[in-house]
C-alpha cells in the first residue's frame, strides 16, 4: 500500500459518501449514484422546483459531487470497512497515524458507519471491524513487539470527558473525568486526564469500547441530546519495536463520529429560505473555518483552536495523518439541503493534503546497548583484519616507540618530515597528547622528558636526589677522618711536650728537639691526609687553601682548623704549653 514504501506520504483528504437506507414512510429524493472508476464516482442530488425556486443564490436543479466512493443505501458494513477502513488500518499498522471521520446531519448514519448498529452481528461497523482486524494482523506479525492502547473522548459543549473514566459508572456526563488540552512548545496537543487503557486483545479492546458506549448513552438525557451534539472519538494507539532495534513507532488511529451538521436556515422576508444556514453546533462551525482555511492556497494561519474538537484533530487535518471522511447523507425529500451541504462539506475537505510521516522515536538505553554491541563487532572484525587484539590502552613498548618516533620529527630541520604513526586513532591521539605536555614543559625542555612520562621523571629527581646524598657523605666521612687524624696528632703532640717538659724539667737542654719533632710529625701525617704539600707551616697554609680545593680535594678545611684551634685554647695544658713555647723560644 501507499503507507509502508515511503517515510512519508502527501496526499489529499480521501472522501466517501454513504446513503443511508429510507424509512418506511420516507419518501426518497431524486439522486443518482454513478461509480465510474475512470472520472471519480459521482453523486447527483435533483432540487425539485419548489425548493430551488427558496435558494435565492442559486437557481440551478441538480448538483453533482465528486467522491472517492459512493456507497448507496444497500451496501454493507463489510464492505464499507474493506473500501475505507482497512487501508487506513494498513497505514496505522505501519507507523502512520490515521483518523476517519464521518460527517452528516443527526439520523444520517454516522453512529451505524462508525460502531454499528446493536441488532445484528453483521451490523457491527468500523470501530469493532478495525479492532478485529487490526489484532488479528498484530498476532500474526511475530517480527515485531506491539503494544496496543485504547482511548475514548467525547466532546460535548467545548468540554471533554473521558468515556473510559474506570472510577465510577457516570450517570451524567459531567459526572465523567473532565479532559483539557495541553499545548507543548512545538505545539503537539496533549490530552490531558484522558485514559489510555491497555488493551492487549481483541476481547479487551471491544469490553473498552462497550464500557465507553454504555457510559456515553447513560449520560445521555432527552434534555441534552448528547449523541447529536457531542462529537466522539475512540483512539486505537499502536507501539511497535523490532526485536533488537532501538527504534519505536507510535501510530494512532482516530475513529470520530462527529455531531449532527444540521443547520438552522435563516428565514429571509417572506418566509423565504436563505442559502447560508448556520450550524447548531459550534464546533461544527469551527470545524468548517479550518477546512476552508486549509482549502485555501497560501493561507498560513489555520484556526485550530478556536475550539476543542479542531485542536483534538489537529493532525487529522491538514497535519501528520492519512485521514478519511465519511458523508453520510439521509436522502429524504425533506433532507435535500441537508444532504447538498454535506456534500459541499466534503467538496472542500477533499482539496486538504496532509503529510503523514513515520512517527518514530529512538529509546537511548536501547541505543546504547545496539552500539556497545556493534562496537564489540567492529573490534573483532579489526583484530581479525590486523591479526591483532586491539585493547583500548597501548602497551608500554608502544608508547616508548612513539616517543621516540616524535622525538626525532621534532628535532628534524627538514620541514618535509613527518610524523607517521599508521592509522591508529590511539597512536594519533597519544602523539597529541605527547606535544602538548612537551609544549607545557617546554622551560624546563629536557631530553630526558622525552622518553619518559610524568612518573618517570619524579624518579629522575629522586635518582639526582640521591646521587647528591652519596656524595655528601663521602664529604662526611672524608671530614670525620681528617678531624680523627689531627685528634691523633695532638694526643702525639701532647704526650711529646709533656714528655718534652718532663725532659726539660729533668734536663735543662731539649727545647730544639720538640720544635724538630713536631714539624717532621707534620710532615709525615701528610701523605694519609693528602694535604699540606705546599708548605710546613700548618695554620697560614690552611687559610690560604681556596674554598673548592678545600671542599673537594679531601685537603683540611676550615672547620678542622677551627676545631684544632678551639682544641688548642680550650685544652687543659694550653697555658702551660705557651709558657713553655715562650720559655722554649727565649732559650
Ligand atoms: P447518526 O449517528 O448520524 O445520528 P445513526 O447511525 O444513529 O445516525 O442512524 C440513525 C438510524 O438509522 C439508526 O437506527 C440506525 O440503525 C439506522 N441506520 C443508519 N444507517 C443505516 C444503514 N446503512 N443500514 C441500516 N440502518 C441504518
Ligand atoms: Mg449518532
Amino acid at each position: 500500500s501507499a503507507c509502508s514504501a515511503a517515510a512519508m506520504v502527501k496526499e489529499t483528504i480521501r472522501v466517501y459518501a454513504r446513503v443511508k437506507p429510507l424509512g418506511r414512510r420516507q419518501q426518497a429524493a431524486i439522486y443518482s449514484v454513478d461509480n465510474d472508476e475512470k472520472t471519480l464516482p459521482s453523486l447527483e442530488i435533483v432540487m425539485p422546483h419548489e425548493l430551488a425556486d427558496g435558494f435565492i443564490n442559486n437557481k440551478r436543479e441538480s448538483y453533482k459531487f465528486k467522491f472517492q466512493k459512493i456507497f448507496d443505501q444497500e451496501e454493507k458494513q463489510d464492505v464499507v470497512f474493506d473500501s475505507i477502513a482497512k487501508p487506513v488500518a494498513e497505514c496505522v499498522l505501519a507507523g502512520y497515524n490515521g483518523t476517519i471521520f464521518a460527517y452528516g446531519q443527526t439520523g444520517s448514519g454516522k453512529t451505524f458507519t462508525i460502531t454499528g448498529g446493536a441488532e445484528r452481528y453483521s451490523d457491527r461497523g468500523i470501530i469493532p471491524r478495525t479492532l478485529s482486524y487490526v489484532f488479528n494482523k498484530l498476532q500474526k506479525d511475530s517480527s515485531k513487539v506491539y503494544t496496543t492502547h485504547v482511548s475514548y473522548l467525547e466532546i460535548y459543549n467545548e468540554c471533554g470527558y473521558d468515556l473510559l473514566d474506570p472510577r465510577h459508572e457516570a450517570s451524567r456526563l459531567e459526572d465523567l473525568t473532565k479532559v483539557t488540552i495541553m499545548e507543548d512548545p512545538d505545539q503537539n496537543i496533549h490530552l490531558k486526564n484522558l485514559s489510555l487503557q491497555k488493551a492487549s486483545n481483541e476481547e479487551e479492546a471491544l469490553n473498552l469500547l462497550f464500557l465507553g458506549d454504555t457510559n456515553r448513552m447513560i449520560a445521555e438525557t432527552p434534555m441534552n441530546q448528547a449523541s447529536s451534539r457531542s462529537h466522539c472519538i475512540f483512539t486505537i494507539h499502536i507501539s511497535s519495536k523490532e526485536p533488537g532495534s532501538a527504534t519505536i513507532r507510535h501510530s494512532k488511529l482516530h475513529l470520530v463520529d462527529l455531531a449532527g451538521s444540521e443547520r438552522v436556515a435563516k428565514t429571509g422576508v417572506g418566509g423565504h429560505l436563505l442559502t447560508e444556514a448556520k450550524y447548531i453546533n459550534l464546533s461544527l462551525h469551527y470545524l468548517e473555518q479550518v477546512i476552508i482555511a486549509l482549502a485555501e492556497k497560501n493561507r498560513s494561519h489555520i484556526p485550530y483552536r478556536n475550539s476543542m474538537m479542531t485542536s483534538v484533530l489537529r493532525d487529522s487535518l491538514g497535519g501528520n495523518c492519512m485521514t478519511t471522511m465519511i458523508a453520510t447523507l439521509s436522502i429524504d425529500k425533506r433532507n435535500i439541503e441537508e444532504s447538498i451541504s454535506t456534500c459541499r462539506f466534503a467538496q472542500r475537505v477533499a482539496l486538504i493534503k496532509n503529510e503523514a510521516v513515520l512517527n518514530e522515536e529512538i529509546d537511548p538505553r536501547l541505543m546504547i546497548v545496539q552500539l556497545q554491541k556493534e562496537i564489540q563487532e567492529l573490534k573483532d572484525e579489526l583484530a581479525l583484519v590486523t591479526g591483532k587484539q586491539r585493547t583500548s590502552e597501548l602497551s608500554q613498548e608502544e608508547l616508548l616507540h612513539l616517543d621516540e618516533l616524535i622525538e626525532t620529527f621534532l628535532e628534524d630541520n627538514d620541514p618535509d618530515s613527518t610524523l607517521d604513526v599508521g592509522a591508529d586513532t590511539r597512536k594519533i591521539k597519544y602523539c597529541f597528547i605527547r606535544m602538548k605536555q612537551l609544549m607545557k614543559h617546554s622551560n624546563m625542555a629536557d631530553k630526558k622528558l622525552l622518553s619518559q612520562n610524568i612518573s618517570e621523571e619524579n624518579n629522575i629527581n629522586k635518582e639526582a636526589a640521591e646521587e647528591e646524598l652519596k656524595k655528601m657523605k663521602e664529604l662526611l666521612r672524608q671530614r670525620d677522618n681528617e678531624i680523627n687524624i689531627l685528634v691523633n696528632m695532638l694526643k702525639k703532640e701532647k704526650k711529646k711536650s709533656q714528655d718534652a717538659l718532663f725532659q726539660l724539667n729533668s734536663a735543662s737542654d731539649g727545647s730544639t728537639v720538640l720544635e724538630h719533632s713536631l714539624s717532621l710529625n707534620l710532615e709525615e701525617s701528610q701523605s694519609p691526609s693528602c694535604c699540606l704539600k705546599e708548605t710546613k707551616d700548618f695554620s697560614s697554609s690552611i687559610n690560604r687553601l681556596p674554598f673548592l680545593s678545600r671542599q673537594t680535594g679531601g685537603k683540611m678545611s676550615l672547620g678542622c682548623q677551627e676545631a684544632f684551634e678551639l682544641f688548642k685554647r680550650d685544652h687543659a695544658d694550653n697555658i702551660t704549653i705557651e709558657d713553655n713555647k715562650q720559655l722554649l723560644k727565649q732559650r
